[in-house]
C-alpha cells in the first residue's frame, strides 16, 4: 500500500510514519520544515525515518497548489494520512496569515490531490479546539461545535466542513481526527509538557495559566498512533445509497484519553518525576484558550476496538527519560 503522510517531520507525523514503516509501508513523506519552532529537532526525527529504504521525503509546501498537484500525480497514493498544519493556538492570534495559507489553501490542495487520484481513504487532523468553551462534558462528536475560541480552531472546524463537502460530492472517504493534547517522546517544544520540563531544569519560571485550573486531556502519541493506524485501514461507507443522495462517507472521530487531568496535578507528576519542584508563576487563563477538554472516546472504541490507555504518570515519565536522553546535559 502506498501512503502518504504529510508533516512527516512533525511531532504526530514522525511517530505515524515510523510506526507505518515499521510495518513494511511504503510512505512518502512531506513536510516544509517551517521554523515554527526549533528545525534541528526535525532535522533529527527525518534522518531517523530516513534510516528506512521504503520512506520517500520531498520538502514541499502543501499551499503550493502546482506542487501538489504534482506529487500527487507522482505518488498516486492509496491512503492520505494528513498531519501538516499550522499548529498552535495561542499563535494563530500574533500569525493569522499561517493559518489560513497552511490549514485552509494547504488542506484545500490536499482534498484536490485526493479527488484527481481516487485516494481510497482520507485522514486528517482536526483538534479538540474545534469544541471552543463546550461546558458538556466530555465533549462528543454529536455535540454543537459553532464557537471556536481561536483562528486555529476555526480553521480545523472549517477543514471539517470542506473535508465533508469533497466527501459529499466526490465521495471521498474521509475521516476527521479531533486529537486531545499529545505528548510523549519528540514532542512538540511550544507545548505545556516541553516548556515545563525545560523552565524545571533550567530553574526558570514556570508560566501556570488559568492558576492551574486548567483541565487537559492529555493524550499519549503511541496511543493517537495505534488509533490512527487501526482507523486507517478501515474506510467510512457512504450510508443509505452514493452522494450526493446518500450520506456521504466521512466522519469525525475523537482521539482522547477520557481522563482528564488539572494542570497542577500534571505538574506535580512532573516535578515528581525530574525530583525538582517548579518555580510557579500563576497567570491568568490566555485569549484563544479553553478552560477544559476532554473526550468521549465511546465512537472510536466503535470503530476501532481501541481506546486510548497510557496513565499520564507513564506518558509524562517516558517523556522525560526522552528528554533527558535527546539533550544530556545542554538541557537545550
Ligand atoms: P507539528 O507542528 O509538530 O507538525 C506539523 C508539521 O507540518 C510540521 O513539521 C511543519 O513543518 C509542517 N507544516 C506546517 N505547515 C506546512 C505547509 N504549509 N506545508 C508543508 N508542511 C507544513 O504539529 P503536531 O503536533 O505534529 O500536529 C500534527 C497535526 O495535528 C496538526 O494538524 C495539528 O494541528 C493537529 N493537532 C495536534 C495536537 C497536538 O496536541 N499535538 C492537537 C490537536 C490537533
Amino acid at each position: 500500500m502506498s501512503i502518504l503522510v504529510t508533516g512527516t517531520a512533525g511531532f504526530i507525523g514522525f511517530h505515524v510514519a515510523k510506526r507505518l514503516l515499521e510495518g513494511g509501508e511504503v510512505v512518502w513523506g512531506v513536510d516544509n520544515c517551517n521554523d515554527y519552532y526549533d528545525p534541528r529537532l526535525k532535522a533529527k526525527r527525518l534522518e531517523m525515518l530516513h534510516a528506512f529504504e521504503q520512506f520517500h521525503f520531498y520538502k514541499a509546501d502543501i499551499a503550493d497548489q502546482t506542487t501538489m498537484d504534482g506529487l500527487f500525480r507522482k505518488i498516486r497514493p492509496e491512503r492520505v494520512i494528513h498531519l501538516a498544519a499550522q499548529a498552535g493556538v495561542r499563535y494563530s492570534l500574533e500569525n493569522p496569515h499561517a493559518y489560513t495559507t497552511s490549514n485552509i489553501a494547504g488542506f484545500l490542495h490536499i482534498l484536490e490531490g485526493c479527488r484527481q487520484t481516487g485516494v481510497k481513504h482520507l485522514l486528517y487532523a482536526s483538534s479538540s479546539s474545534v469544541y471552543g468553551g463546550n461546558k458538556k462534558l466530555p465533549f462528543c462528536e454529536t455535540d454543537p461545535v459553532d464557537e471556536p475560541n481561536s483562528l486555529y480552531a476555526a480553521t480545523k472546524k472549517a477543514n471539517e466542513l470542506m473535508a465533508y463537502t469533497y466527501s459529499h460530492l466526490y465521495g471521498i472517504p474521509a475521516t476527521g481526527l479531533r486529537f486531545f493534547t499529545v505528548y510523549g517522546p519528540w514532542g512538540r517544544p511550544d507545548m505545556a509538557l516541553y516548556t515545563f520540563t525545560r523552565a524545571i531544569l533550567a530553574g526558570e519560571p514556570v508560566r501556570v495559566f488559568n492558576h492551574g485550573k486548567m483541565i487537559r486531556d492529555f493524550t499519549y502519541i503511541d496511543d493517537v498512533v495505534e488509533g490512527i493506524h487501526r482507523l486507517m485501514g478501515r474506510q467510512p461507507e457512504p450510508q443509505d445509497g452514493k452522494p450526493p443522495h446518500g450520506k456521504p462517507p466521512h466522519q469525525v472521530l475523537n482521539i482522547g484519553n477520557h481522563q482528564p487531568v488539572e494542570l497542577l496535578q500534571f505538574l506535580a507528576i512532573l516535578e515528581q518525576k525530574l525530583n525538582k519542584p517548579a518555580n510557579r508563576h500563576y497567570m491568568p487563563i490566555q485569549p484563544g484558550d479553553v478552560p477544559a477538554t476532554f473526550a468521549s472516546v465511546d465512537a472510536l472504541y466503535a470503530e476501532t476496538g481501541f481506546r486510548p490507555q497510557t496513565p499520564i504518570e507513564v506518558g509524562i515519565s517516558r517523556f522525560v527519560d526522552w528528554y533527558l536522553h535527546y539533550y544530556g546535559d545542554a538541557h537545550a
